[in-house]
């Protein structure tokens, strides 16, 4: 088996890639269009013809389509084929009202496993191999995304589903999976509560960790490729544009992006403001068109996660690569003006030893002043030896926090309060995302 699951697409140059997405953009327009009537109306009412879009230079002509354009159009609306065509439908969770509907025919499935199985194998990942598939199973995408590309490439998958963190951990060491697929704070969890079972490394048979479905950084993958002894590398996506496997970083490129299987996803980053398309490298809201889908085709999708898109010279395909998400726009908190992402914090803890990364941001409001204060926890070895009364007073602490505090203050411009807890303390995730801020002003 190569590093490539699909060498001529991965490797296609640029300018072939482009034509492809120019006949696939062309094809698309026409069709939605045709078959589904908010896009009609959509093209109508800005004077704009399907073959007034030549390529996706011409795109930035249309508008975007929103979530909220998703809710309106409840449950079935913007499915282009009958319903009669889907296969799967599965929803996003909804935390607010109803839940965003995404449905799949046959090919669309075709697909979904093609670019999940090319993700698998960009991760590290090889036939033969066993997935312990820690994505919840269900109306999310996670779980059945990540079994499907699993089975097409030739793995043999574990349905764990999330959860249960027991079992996890027999499962782990008894059938000896060498991938694991997980949210990244349930992969911290698992690789504490190994240590805390005293479970040596040498126990389980891991090698690689495909982490995704929340923001995450260079700070928690030190602590999960040190905890599980694997090379743990980023999978993004989201249900609307397919599911996980919309983008997927090389484990031998770390840190230098995910690929974005342009093919499929044609990605731009605009303003979050004025929606301006922005140049390769800056910082914007990521928008996708989705190339190829039948069911549930999107025409620049404003998905509100904050990333920059960039070609990667030295990289071992052709395509796009996105930066490491930063969050949701609807998650920035912005504090005495200050715009500020729980990740921006996050990153910063990697460069203090003693300091766990377990964390927590919480905001008041007093007054017509915003306060945020900053829980971490300290390692287990110190909070061992410096527990019980008086821990907060305790000199080591009191100057970690500090200089917690100040390097916070230099790198974000927020003074917040710096906390330093006892280990376990600060809440874990049990099998999905974990929220690490607490966004007390509303109430
Ligand atoms: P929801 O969380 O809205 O129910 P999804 O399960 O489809 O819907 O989640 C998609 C969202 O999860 C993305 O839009 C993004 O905000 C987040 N996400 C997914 N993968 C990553 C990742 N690797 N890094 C950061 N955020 C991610």
């Amino acid at each position: 088996m190569s590093m490539f699951y699909n060498k001529t697409i991965e490797t296609l140059p640029t300018a072939h890639l482009r034509k492809l997405q120019n006949e696939r953009l062309q094809k698309l327009l026409r069709r939605v269009y045709q078959k589904v009537p908010f896009y009609k109306k959509q093209f109508d009412e800005n004077g704009i013809r399907p073959q007034d879009i030549k390529g996706v230079e011409d795109l930035h002509k249309l508008p975007f389509t929103k979530k909220d354009d998703l809710r309106d159009n409840y449950p079935f609306s913007m499915f282009a084929v009958p319903v009669e065509e889907v296969v799967r439908i599965h929803a996003s969770s909804g935390t607010t009202g109803k839940p965003t509907v995404v449905g799949y025919t046959k090919n669309d499935l075709d697909m979904f496993d093609e670019v999940v199985a090319r993700s698998l194998v960009c991760a590290g990942a090889r036939p033969g191999m066993k997935l312990h598939n820690a994505y919840g199973y269900g109306l999310f995408t996670g779980g059945l995304g990540m079994h499907g590309g699993a089975t097409k490439l030739g793995m043999a998958v574990i349905p764990v589903s999330g959860g249960m963190t027991d079992r996890q951990l027999m499962i782990l060491q008894d059938f000896a999976p060498e991938v694991i697929c997980c949210t990244p704070s349930y992969a911290q969890t698992l690789a504490e509560e190994m240590k805390k079972r005293g479970i040596p490394k040498e126990a389980i048979n891991l090698k690689y960790a495909i982490l995704g479905a929340e923001p995450w950084t260079e700070t928690i993958r030190q602590q999960v490729e040190k905890g599980l002894d694997v090379n743990a590398t980023n999978i993004y996506g989201l249900s609307e544009i397919i599911g996980p496997g919309v983008s997927q970083e090389d484990f031998g490129e770390k840190g230098r992006g995910s690929y974005i299987w342009e093919d499929h996803f044609f990605p731009e980053v605009v303003d979050r403001d004025t929606g301006e398309p922005l140049p390769q490298g800056e910082e914007g809201v990521l928008v996708f068109t989705t190339l190829t889908k039948e069911a549930f085709p999107l025409i620049r999708y404003w998905t509100n996660d904050i990333c920059s898109i960039f070609y990667d010279k030295n990289a071992k395909r052709t395509h796009i690569k996105m930066s490491a998400i930063k969050g949701r726009a609807d998650d920035m908190l912005i504090i005495r003006g200050v715009n500020l992402f729980h990740t921006q914090v996050e990153v910063l803890l990697k460069d203090f030893a003693g300091l766990a990364p377990n964390y927590q941001l919480t905001v008041t409001r007093e007054g017509t002043m915003d306060e945020v204060k900053l829980d971490v926890e300290v390692e287990k070895e110190i909070s061992d030896e410096l527990g019980g009364g008086g821990f907060g007073g305790h000199g080591t602490v009191v100057s970690l926090a500090k200089r917690l505090q100040k390097k916070v203050k230099d790198n974000t411009g927020i003074s917040m309060k710096v906390e330093l807890k006892e280990y376990g303390q600060i809440p874990r995730s049990k099998g999905g995302k974990l929220s690490r801020v607490r966004d007390l002003r509303a109430l």
